[in-house]
């Protein structure tokens, strides 16, 4: 029919040039579940979330300003010719959550405040209304703890060096070094001598010295104030430090205090957060405390059994999410958990359960890679719950890479060819059916089975790890090989991570992780920064126009005044997330006209940030330390990344793979090199995860040793060592099911990454 029917069916996309898009049009059905696909870097997170959606929320941030959340990643301005059936948008990513201790997964999943009127209302005895059952309510939470579960103390072991005396520093802590004020009034108390190591100070006098408060000194030195009581070194510290915010300390005192702070269960409350009369009453036999410890799996059968009229429709809420949490294969979790220990992919599958349970329908949902941390059995489960929110009558948009969640859409819009400038093209659109007889890099993935490694690597020699426990660990033993491939799989919580990336650098300290966690300097940091190419291009810059290098630094001289080096202006909404935009007057460079009035080969600092890593190396030429480094960028895929790019714009993959870099650029002896890396192929398409195996190969020839968590099949297949842990995740997990070579998983029949492997080899 007409223009009308068009814009209800259809969203529209006409002359979309965000970041590489190179006037992109396309038309997203409505109702539907569309993936977005092409090689990293080809554009799908540009058209997406850059795009689409940064157009939409703009749309409702300008009708509702003081209810902006911005969840949009930074990714520049949505910039297209028309953008038409555009509807409420809400961004489901991977960002962890950050910082808040108060949250936890019952709180993240929208469970807790059920379960809060469960108790109110049945348990017994009653402990009033549902606040009375919240850690983050006064009437509920426990008053030694404030609902925090630990307390921080002082770790005198930490804090004190019992072998030296005042003088020489004997407490291990930055204002009570030798000289400075706090110092100063310990010496001056004359409590003890300060030339006294501590070891041979009196039991009493060191007792005084450390917890005294108020102390009326009888016979001060001459230079302690007058009027002055004394309080010990313990009090001073939590008092001046333990009973702030972390945020309100100096970047020293931050790392000071992370060295001599012990964090303990609270005594009063053994963890569980709330007082004694919320945590008296039972629902058979059990407190709300008992229920947020158990595994959501058996939380289910709990509630499942519960049969009671007065409350049927909390009850069946509380099923409805237990199932969800379950089904997005999070059922190990417990309530509990701090959500801050949720890696990247967890978090974002807690966020699709809160969403799932909010009723609203008419509501484009867009995905970042959902399938990250997922085994393949537990992505079956992820592809109901979308079908679930399609059917629910929303939009679900999804920028993927795995085969079945491509296989599992209604329509497939495919990028590339490229990278970078290489890509932002559309060259595909359809049914993922028809995709696969494409000639594009994707379609020849789909094509094209796993090929199972047959000629795996013999190991030089293997180091053990002996007797791990580590969270749900049962007592493993296992022999890694070194010098090959060696790839730890298993679903989700099955306790990869403990093992890999706990374990066995703990045992074997030679062994360096590198996750996906928030970079050091946070939104500042850059591929530049990171890399250590930063400080020689200022310096470059310096010579070149002959002033100080400062001057090119966004966080020093250089900076935009107006938004002090960040790019972005946040406004702080007391209590809503807070809200960024572009700095308009730099237009979010970061540089103020004086470092921009500055070249170098014709180039600003600013644009010599927006280049990528070859184009850099090549202005760059002279500087002999600095090429190499920016080679890796590229050996790693990282090529199409502008070299000043912010950390923020960054997915948890990327991350890992310039830590990746910067891991190898710094490394003397790749002979000796001992990596593990958890799921580095999160973010990649399959074309580019050849070619991080083809690296891995490159520095295993060379004597390197690499231990990969993963789940993606071409990684497990090509692997020389394969160590599956399992069978399940949480209690169900924790014991090793099968290690030995990618072939022989293929028969072994109770591994369940066995299973699906078979199912794609050939
Ligand atoms: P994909 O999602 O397919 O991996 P992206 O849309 O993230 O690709 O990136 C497409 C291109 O745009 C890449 O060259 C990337 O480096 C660039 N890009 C992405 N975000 C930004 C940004 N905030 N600033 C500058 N360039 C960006
Ligand atoms: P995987 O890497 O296979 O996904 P993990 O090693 O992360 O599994 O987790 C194994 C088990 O340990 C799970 O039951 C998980 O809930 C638990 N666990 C992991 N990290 C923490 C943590 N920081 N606090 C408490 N439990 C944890
Ligand atoms: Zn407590
Ligand atoms: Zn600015």
């Amino acid at each position: 029919m007409g223009k009308v029917e068009d814009r209800a069916e259809w969203i529209t996309v006409e002359g979309a040039r965000t970041n590489n898009l190179r006037e992109v049009s396309v038309r997203v059905p409505k109702h539907r579940i569309t993936v977005f696909t092409g090689v990293s870097g080809s554009g799908k997170s540009s058209l997406a979330f850059g795009t689409i959606a940064a157009e939409a929320q703009r749309l409702v941030a300008d009708s509702y300003p003081l209810f902006v959340r911005n969840r949009l990643p930074q990714r520049g301005h949505a910039d297209a010719d028309r953008l038409d059936g555009l509807m409420h948008t809400t961004v489901v990513d991977q960002r962890r959550f950050t910082g808040n201790a108060r949250s936890t997964v019952g709180t993240a999943s929208d469970v807790a405040p059920l379960l809060r009127m469960l108790f109110s209302r049945i348990g017994i005895p009653n402990a009033g209304y549902s606040p009375a059952y919240s850690f983050n309510d006064p009437s509920g939470m426990c008053p030694r703890c404030e609902g925090l579960g630990t307390v921080d103390d002082i770790d005198l072991d930490a804090l004190l060096d019992r072998s030296r005396s005042l003088n020489e520093g004997a407490i291990r802590f930055p204002t009570f070094a030798p000289g400075t004020y706090r110092w100063k009034r310990m010496v001056h108390s004359a409590l003890v001598d300060p030339d006294q190591a501590l070891s041979e100070i009196s039991a009493d006098d060191l007792h005084l010295l450390l917890y005294a408060e108020n102390l009326p000194l009888t016979d001060p030195g001459p230079e302690y104030p007058k009027s002055g009581l004394f309080d010990g070194v313990i009090p001073r510290l939590r008092n001046a430090y333990l009973r702030k915010t972390p945020s309100r300390l100096t970047d020293d005192e931050q790392e000071g205090l992370a060295r001599v702070v012990m964090r303990a269960t609270c005594p009063e409350c053994g963890g569980a957060r709330l007082n004694a009369a919320a945590r008296a009453s039972l629902i058979e036999d059990r407190s709300i405390a008992d229920w947020s410890d158990l595994p959501v799996s058996e939380l289910r059968q709990v509630v499942a059994a519960l049969r009671d009229v007065r409350v049927e429709p909390v009850l069946v809420a509380i099923r409805e999410r237990l199932e969800a949490l379950d089904a997005v294969g999070l059922g190990y979790l417990s309530l509990g958990r701090l959500s801050t220990t949720l890696s990247g992919g967890e978090a974002q599958r807690i966020k699709i359960v809160r969403h799932l349970g909010s009723a609203l329908s008419d509501v484009c949902f867009v995905f970042d890679e959902p399938s990250v941390g997922l085994h393949p059995h537990d992505v079956h489960r992820l592809l109901t719950l979308l079908v679930q929110l399609r059917d629910a009558h929303n939009t679900v948009l999804v920028v993927e890479h795995h085969p079945d969640v491509i296989a599992a859409a209604d329509h497939v819009i495919d990028l590339g060819p490229g990278a970078g400038t290489a890509g932002g093209c559309v060259q595909f659109e359809g049914a993922p059916s028809m995709l696969g007889a494409t000639d594009t890099a994707t379609g020849r993935i789909l094509r094209g089975r796993v090929r199972i490694n047959r000629r795996p690597r013999e190991a030089s020699q293997t180091v053990t790890v002996a007797n791990a426990t580590g969270h749900n660990l049962r007592d493993v033993t296992v022999d890694v090989p070194l010098g090959v491939l060696t790839a730890v799989s298993g679903v989700a919580g099955s306790g990869k991570s403990t093992l890999a990336a706990a374990e066995l650098p703990r045992q074997h300290p030679e062994f360096t992780v590198i996750g996906q966690e928030p970079l050091r300097g946070g939104i500042r940091s850059t591929p530049a920064t990171v890399l250590g190419v930063a400080e020689p291009l200022r310096q470059a810059f310096a010579a070149a126009n002959g002033t100080s290098p400062s001057w090119f630094s966004a966080n020093a001289r250089g900076a935009c005044p107006a938004c002090k080096g960040k790019g972005v202006v946040v406004t702080d909404l007391a209590f809503l997330d807070d809200v960024r935009s572009t700095c308009e007057a730099c237009n979010g460079t970061r540089f103020n006209p004086t470092a921009l009035a500055a070249t170098l080969d014709g180039h600003t600092i600013a644009d010599v940030l927006t280049m990528k890593a070859a184009q850099a190396a090549e202005l760059l030429a002279a500087e002999v330390d600095v090429v190499p480094r920016l080679r890796w960028l590229e050996e790693v895929g990282l090529g199409y990344l502008a070299i000043g790019q912010g950390a923020d714009t960054l997915s948890g993959g990327e991350r890992q793979r310039l830590l990746l870099a910067r891991h190898l650029a710094d490394t003397t002896d790749p002979a000796r090199l001992r990596i593990v890396l958890d799921e580095p192929t999160a973010g990649l398409h399959g074309s580019d995860t050849d070619r991080l195996l083809a690296l891995l190969d490159r520095l295993i020839d060379g004597g390197a040793t690499v231990v990969v968590i993963e789940h993606n099949q071409r990684v497990i297949a090509h692997a020389d060592h394969v160590i599956d842990i399992g069978p399940g995740a949480g209690d169900q997990g924790g014991t090793i099911v099968y290690q030995g070579t990618p072939a022989g998983l293929l028969t072994h029949r109770p591994s369940l990454t066995g299973e699906h492997l078979q199912r794609v080899s050939g």
